[in-house]
């Protein structure tokens, strides 16, 4: 236990955001003795929705390093019986025609693991006192300073102060908001349409894999697995040209986010593939849509008036490519706790300066903000690919799809990043700097 001098307070962090990011980053500094965390989140309750969400073996070892064993067993998350991170079949044959494999990866809670979004949250919560998140606080407006710290707005009226700001409110946040301005989100053309039922609903289907496996076809892939707690859950797709006044009334504004959809769409887009595909699209008891695929661009920073900063999908907003969205939310904010325990030990005897706060946040941004800077860049050119193949009206030919299956997804840099490792580096490079 550290020993902070009687004229000095605790760091007082406040978070904005209870997704992934927040609450990870929330049981983190709360390790620390002398930080004390607050949470804002603008929902009513703390009831989650969403369908399914996938940690890689980069997310599953940062919450075990956090001694978050339990969040992260087969209790919780689902892990197929072979320790392959992704099976891609043909879409009309049913063959696997490619995998990913892990590279380094040898532990079974490191293996790739799919969650119910709310049982991951759940497990997340119980490692946070209720007192210390305030619910229906959704964040309108911040100002900070280095000399004058931060100050928020809620819509409610209230206000609130605080040492240091984390936005970790998601896609559209509104920490962003405040401090960046003419930010915009694009959208990517694609809509998922996922439903989540009872697992036994699939036993009298001949064939469904236990991997957890994706079917890729010459213009959508379909996803299915089961989940912890005897749950299953399928996801289909669409792309369409993002600029199609059609898409757009359809999908993009007509769909929101966890809307019910009619079943007809996933039914009909899956008639011709294979017959468990068909079987399980025709399983399905209800889909809901999830136009969550918004991209923006790099952020050329992540400080703000020397004491805010973003994370998970508030820093980078990649539209859920390549399910790694849950996973770069909490190594994001296990670099920002290791940046700020960097910069302020539990055996400090002072709160961290102002300087020391800027240095924290900097030493985090450099750990993480090239990473994004570089998924960003594939996630717009993938974008650009698709649409300009919609447009063109082109398809894949069967040997394409293939070939590419064969390749695998090429992401073992995104889902096996160390981000300890990273860290390391950015610390090293700043002690260089400061000599
Ligand atoms: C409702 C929901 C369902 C999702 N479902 C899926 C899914 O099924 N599969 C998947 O792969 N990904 C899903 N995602 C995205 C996924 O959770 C994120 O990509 C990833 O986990 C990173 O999380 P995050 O904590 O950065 O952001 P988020 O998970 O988006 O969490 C942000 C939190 O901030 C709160 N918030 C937003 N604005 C404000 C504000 N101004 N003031 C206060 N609070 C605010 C939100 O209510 C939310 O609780 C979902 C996101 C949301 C919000």
């Amino acid at each position: 236990m550290g020993s902070l001098g009687i004229e000095s307070s605790p760091l007082q962090v406040a978070i904005v955001g209870t997704g992934i990011a927040g609450l990870t980053a929330a049981i983190a500094l709360r390790k620390h003795p002398h930080i004390n965390v607050v949470l804002y989140e603008k929902a009513t309750e703390l009831k989650e929705i969403g369908a399914s969400i996938t940690l890689g073996p980069n997310g599953l070892r940062t919450l075990q390093r956090l001694g978050l064993e339990d969040c992260i067993s087969d209790q919780v998350g689902y892990r197929g019986p072979n320790p392959i991170s992704r099976f891609y079949r043909h879409w009309k044959t049913n063959e696997i025609i490619g995998e990913d494999y892990y590279e380094n990866v040898n532990e079974h809670l490191h293996y790739t693991a799919r969650f119910h979004r709310g049982h991951l949250q759940q497990a997340l919560l119980k490692h946070i006192p209720r007192d210390t998140i305030h619910l229906k606080k959704k964040l309108v407006a911040a100002t900070a300073s280095s000399r004058d710290g931060v100050k928020m707005e809620f819509q409610d009226g209230s206000t609130a102060t605080a040492d240091l700001l984390i936005g970790a409110d998601g896609i559209n946040s509104g920490v962003r908001t405040a401090f960046v301005k003419g930010f915009e989100l694009e959208w990517s053309g694609h809509t998922a349409f996922r439903g989540i039922f009872d697992a036994k609903l699939v036993d009298s289907i001949e064939g469904v894999p236990l991997d957890s496996t994706h079917w890729w076809g010459p213009d959508t892939n379909f996803f299915a697995t089961r989940l912890a707690r005897g749950l299953f859950t399928v996801q289909g797709g669409i792309y369409a040209d993002p600029q199609d006044p059609v898409a757009i009334a359809k999908f993009r504004d007509g769909g929101s986010w966890d809307k019910q959809a009619d079943i007809q769409l996933l039914r009909e887009k899956y008639v011709d593939w294979n017959p468990v595909v068909k079987a399980l699209a025709n399983t399905c008891p209800d889909i809901r849509y999830y136009p969550n695929y918004f991209c923006g661009s790099s952020l050329p920073t992540w400080i703000f008036g020397d004491r805010v900063t973003l994370i998970g999908d508030a820093a980078h907003a990649h539209g859920g490519a390549f399910a790694t969205g849950g996973s770069l939310a909490i190594d994001d904010a296990y670099a920002l706790y290791l940046a700020v325990m960097s910069v302020f030990p539990e055996t400090a005897t002072q709160k961290p300066s102002s300087a020391e706060i800027l240095k924290a946040l900097k030493l985090y941004e450099d750990t993480r903000r090239p990473h994004a800077v570089r998924l960003l860049k594939v996630v717009h050119a993938n974008n650009e690919m698709k649409t300009k193949k919609i447009l063109a009206e082109t398809q894949e030919t069967d040997e394409e799809l293939r070939a590419r299956a064969k390749r695998g997804s090429g992401t073992t840099w995104l889902h096996e990043h160390d981000v300890v490792k990273s860290f390391k580096e950015a610390l090293a490079a700043s002690s260089k700097a400061d000599t």
